[in-house]
C-alpha cells in the first residue's frame, strides 16, 4: 500500500503548525482589537450557494469545485471560497436585525481544483474579514487598514496595496461596452468557447494571465473613466481616509476581481518577492450579494487572505513562540519511571510545561531528549534523593545543579 497525501494538499508538521498559529494568533488578535466576531461556517455547502454567490463565469465555479452529490442525491460543494458562507449565515441568522453593522471574521480552508505549484494548493487556507451593513467608505478604509495591520505585525515587507473602483453595476455596463469594442479584434482570434466567455464578462480580459492577453490589453480604456459621480465621491473619500491612517495604495485602474459580485471598491495586496502567485489577499465591496443571496438589500465589503502565501512570506526571525517545555523529568533506574510520569503530571497540574521519555530508555538517553528538547531544566528522580523526598534540579543552561525538595519543586521551577 503506498498511500500518500492527495495531490494539491500539504501537512503541518509541528515546527510548520508553530508557524501557522502564529499567522492566526496574529489574525485573531487584531480581530479582537478591532470588534470583529469570529464565524465558523461548514467546509460543505449546497452547490448552488456558489453558483449564485461566486457566479457562474468565474473560474472558481466553472473548472476549480470539489462537487458531488452526497447519499442522498444532493449537490454539495466543498467551500471553494469564505464570502458566500459568511453572506449565508448572516442571511439564515437575521444577524442585521436591527440594522447594525456585523463585523465578522473567519480562518477557514478553501477547496479549489487548480493545478498545484508555489502558493497554489486545492487544499488552501484564508483568514477573512466580512462588514455587513456599512455602505460608508469607512468600512472600507478599516478592513484595508485592518489588512495591512495584520502584514505589518507577521513583519511582512515589499507588498505593495493595489486599489480601484468598479463603480456600480450601470457604469460596469457602459464600461464593459467599451472594453469589448476596444478588445474585438482579440477577442474574435480566440478560440470561439473562450470568446463566448469574453464577451459575457470582457472584465476578465484584464484579470487573464495569458501574456498575449496582457499584450493586447495594453491601452485599454480606464475604468476611472467610466465611474458615476456618487461611485467617484465614494471612492475620493476611501482614497482620504487612507491617506489620513497613513496607509499608503497605488490606483491601479486595471484592477478587477474574478469574482462577479464586487462593486465600487476592489483591492488586492501583492507582494514583490512571490514570483507567478503574488497576490497574498483579495476583497474588497459587494454591496449587492445579500440580497442576491435571499437576504435584505445590504451593502458588505469584505477581504480574503491567503495564509500560505503569508506564511511564504514569513521570515526566519519572525518572533515565534517555541513549544520546549520548561521542565523534563530525567528518572534514573527503569523502576523510577512511573514516579517520573507522577512527577512530570504534578508539575504539568502546576501549570509548568514538562516532557519526559515515556520508555525510560538509559539515563544517557534521557539527557540527550533532554538537551534536545529544548527545556531549561532537567528534574533528575534518583533513588538516593528520592528518598529523602528530594530531586535534582540541574540547569541546563548554567550547567548547575541543586537538589530541591519536592515540596519546593514548582516554586524552583517557576523562578
Ligand atoms: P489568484 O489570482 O492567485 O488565483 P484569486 O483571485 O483566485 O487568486 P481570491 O479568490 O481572491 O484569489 O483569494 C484570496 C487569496 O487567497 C489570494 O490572494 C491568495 O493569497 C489565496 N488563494 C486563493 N487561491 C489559492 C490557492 N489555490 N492556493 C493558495 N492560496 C490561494
Ligand atoms: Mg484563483
Amino acid at each position: 500500500m503506498d498511500i500518500s497525501a492527495p495531490r494539491g494538499t500539504k501537512d503541518a508538521l509541528p515546527d510548520e503548525a508553530r508557524r501557522w498559529r502564529f499567522v492566526e494568533d496574529t489574525f485573531r488578535r487584531l480581530c479582537r482589537l478591532y470588534g470583529y466576531g469570529e464565524i465558523r461556517t461548514p467546509v460543505f455547502e449546497h452547490t448552488e450557494l456558489f453558483v449564485r454567490g461566486v457566479g457562474e463565469g468565474t473560474d472558481i465555479v466553472s473548472k476549480e469545485m470539489y462537487t458531488f452529490l452526497d447519499k442522498g442525491g444532493r449537490s454539495i460543494t466543498l467551500k471553494p471560497e469564505g464570502t458566500a458562507p459568511a453572506v449565508r449565515a448572516y442571511v439564515e441568522h437575521h444577524l442585521g436585525g436591527q440594522g447594525a453593522v456585523t463585523k465578522l471574521f473567519y480562518v477557514t480552508p478553501i477547496f479549489r481544483y487548480e493545478r498545484p505549484q508555489a502558493g497554489r494548493l486545492r487544499q488552501a487556507h484564508q483568514v477573512g474579514l466580512e462588514v455587513f451593513g456599512a455602505a460608508s467608505p469607512a468600512a472600507d478604509a478599516e478592513v484595508i487598514q485592518l489588512t495591512m495591520a495584520f502584514y505589518e505585525a507577521l513583519g511582512l515587507k515589499d507588498l505593495e496595496l493595489r486599489l480601484n473602483s468598479l463603480g456600480d453595476a450601470e457604469c460596469r455596463r457602459r464600461y464593459r461596452e467599451a472594453l469589448l469594442s476596444y478588445a474585438a479584434p482579440y477577442v474574435a482570434s480566440l478560440p470561439e468557447d473562450v470568446a463566448e466567455r469574453m464577451r459575457n464578462n470582457p472584465l476578465r480580459l484584464l484579470d487573464s494571465k495569458d501574456p498575449d492577453c496582457i499584450e493586447a490589453m495594453n491601452g485599454a480604456p480606464s475604468i476611472q473613466d467610466y465611474l458615476e459621480p456618487e461611485s467617484r465621491e465614494h471612492f475620493e473619500a476611501l482614497l482620504a481616509l487612507l491617506r489620513d491612517l497613513g496607509v499608503a495604495c497605488v490606483l491601479e485602474p486595471r484592477l478587477v476581481r474574478g469574482l462577479d459580485y464586487y462593486n465600487r471598491t476592489v483591492f488586492e495586496v501583492v507582494s514583490g518577492s512571490l514570483g507567478a502567485q503574488n497576490s497574498v489577499c483579495g476583497g474588497g465591496r459587494y454591496d449587492g450579494l445579500v440580497e442576491l443571496c435571499g437576504g435584505p438589500s445590504t451593502p458588505a465589503v469584505g477581504v480574503a487572505m491567503g495564509i500560505e502565501r503569508a506564511l511564504m512570506l514569513l521570515d526566519e526571525t519572525a518572533p515565534i513562540a517555541q513549544d520546549a517545555p520548561v521542565a523534563f523529568v530525567v528518572a534514573i533506574g527503569a523502576e523510577m519511571g512511573p514516579r517520573a510520569l507522577k512527577l512530570a503530571t504534578e508539575l504539568r497540574q502546576a501549570g509548568i510545561a514538562t516532557d519526559l521519555d515515556l520508555e525510560t530508555r538509559s539515563a544517557k538517553s534521557q539527557f540527550r531528549q533532554a538537551d534536545r528538547s529544548g527545556a531549561r531544566f532537567a528534574v533528575v528522580l534518583g533513588e538516593d534523593e528520592w528518598s529523602r523526598d528530594a530531586v535534582v534540579v540541574k540547569d541546563l543552561r548554567a550547567q548547575s545543579q541543586t537538589e530541591v525538595p519536592v515540596c519546593d519543586l514548582v516554586a524552583a521551577l517557576s523562578r
